[in-house]
């Protein structure tokens, strides 16, 4: 690992990227690491994790967002032809009301199923546009 690599002593994640604790690791490169979720919610079900610790999106710096994106874009498809399931997601969590329960950034790999029942469809409710607009000015008023 290089220099510019920084971890946490007390992170499960960062214990699970030090070899410190057991994992099924199916991917690693510099930057990025991915492994199989001891808890799937579905067959196939891998995390994606940068080598660097940070709590959630908001504060991983886009170099490590940006590794672990491209191992995604590695693993997803072999994720795909291995397991064959109907669809994939990829889902990333922050903060508790988004359940997320691991505070070093990860991205799950999640196979998908007609019928699994996985509590994940939002569906396709058509929103107030107006309500979608103002949102929309509010993010845009903070990306300036
Ligand atoms: P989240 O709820 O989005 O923070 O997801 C954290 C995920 O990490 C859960 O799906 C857990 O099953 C998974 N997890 C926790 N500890 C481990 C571990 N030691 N090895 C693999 N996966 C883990
Ligand atoms: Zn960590």
């Amino acid at each position: 690992m290089g220099d510019d690599i920084q971890l946490d002593d007390d992170c499960i994640f960062c214990k699970i990227i030090r070899g410190e604790i057991p994992s099924f690791k199916v991917f690693e490169d510099d930057a990025s690491l991915a492994f199989m979720d001891i808890n799937p919610a579905a067959p196939g079900h891998c995390l994606v994790i940068p080598k660097h610790h940070a709590e959630n999106i908001f504060v991983t710096p886009p170099h490590a967002s940006a590794a672990a994106m491209a191992t995604i874009s590695k693993v997803a498809p072999a994720v795909e032809r291995a397991v064959q399931p109907g669809g994939i997601n990829i889902v990333q969590a922050n903060g508790p009301a988004a359940a997320q329960s691991v505070f070093h950034t990860h991205f799950h790999i999640i196979p998908r199923h007609l019928d699994d029942n996985l509590l994940m469809n939002w569906g396709l409710n058509p929103g107030d546009m107006d309500e979608i607009g103002a949102v929309a000015e509010k993010i845009k008023a903070e990306l300036d």
